[in-house]
């Protein structure tokens, strides 16, 4: 979900494999995490604020900037690099990633890129993989060959598609969003769900929610402590009340 940037070269990955490796040795190292237009995902945020133990909204507030561009329906919102010259990321340190672990499918999968895109009348999201090439990364240099399947697995990056495929047919979905007047209230609420899990949990616990939809003990009672289902919940919410899917159930 990266924006192209300038100085990036990208190659179709047709090859079985490519060459790259990363590591403390390369006399580049650390130099990508700067200038990025680094578009976050739900699950990155979610990641993320939980690793650095912030609420939804202080880490929106410290950390991204939200953009609504010509290109998307929908907000989005990108990891705000910090003031210096360099616009270094904030996490980037001379020791490399300091949330590693948690950092954000797009940071996983470079130096590949993927455009995904749903298809009218498919029930799956289109996806293409490409290698961005860019002049200063050395990690081409190196011995090291990769498939896509071996990298993604590597990196960890199936999980993140795993939690976010559901999101992504909703953010790239060509569903109308019904009439003009209405369109900004719909945006709003892709916003609190995708991005304000505090927000969201809430908007459901707090409000008339649990009068006017069926939602099983169970789950509610998992919803009110466990992210990831409120989450997946926030998905089949989104469904019902941006395009008025039947995911949610209304009490009779
Ligand atoms: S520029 Fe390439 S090789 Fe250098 S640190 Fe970044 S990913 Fe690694
Ligand atoms: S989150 Fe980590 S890997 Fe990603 S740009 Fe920032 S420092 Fe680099």
């Amino acid at each position: 979900m990266n924006s192209p940037q300038e100085g990036q070269i990208f190659k179709p990955l047709t090859a079985d494999s490519f060459h790259f490796n990363c590591h403390k040795d390369v006399p580049c190292f650390t130099e990508c995490c700067a200038k990025l237009r680094l578009i976050l995902t739900p699950y990155d945020i979610l990641r993320m604020k939980n690793r650095l133990r912030l609420s939804s909204d202080q880490f929106l507030e410290g950390y991204t900037d939200t953009v609504l561009d010509n290109h998307s329906r929908f907000p989005m919102v990108r990891l705000k690099m910090k003031g210096d010259q360099k616009e270094t990321c904030p996490f980037v340190t001379k020791q490399g990633c300091a949330i590693y672990e948690d950092r954000p499918e797009a940071c996983r999968l470079y130096p590949i890129g993927r455009a995904s895109a749903m298809v009218n009348g498919e029930s799956d999201t289109r996806q293409k993989f490409f290698v961005v090439a860019e002049s200063h990364c050395q990690g081409f240099r190196e011995k090291q060959a990769w498939t896509l399947v071996d990298w993604l697995n590597h990196e960890g990056v199936q999980e993140y598609t795993a939690m976010n495929e559901q999101w992504v047919r909703i953010f790239t979905s060509s569903k109308s969003l019904g009439p003009k007047d209405r369109i900004s209230q719909k945006h709003q609420m892709f916003f609190m769900v995708s991005y304000n899990l505090d927000k969201f949990r809430e908007f459901v616990f707090k409000s008339r929610f649990f009068d006017r939809f069926q939602v099983a003990l169970d789950l509610k009672e998992r919803l009110n402590h466990d992210d990831i289902t409120l989450m997946r919940f926030g998905f089949d919410w989104l469904k019902f009340s941006l395009f008025g899917e039947k995911t949610i159930q209304i009490k009779t």
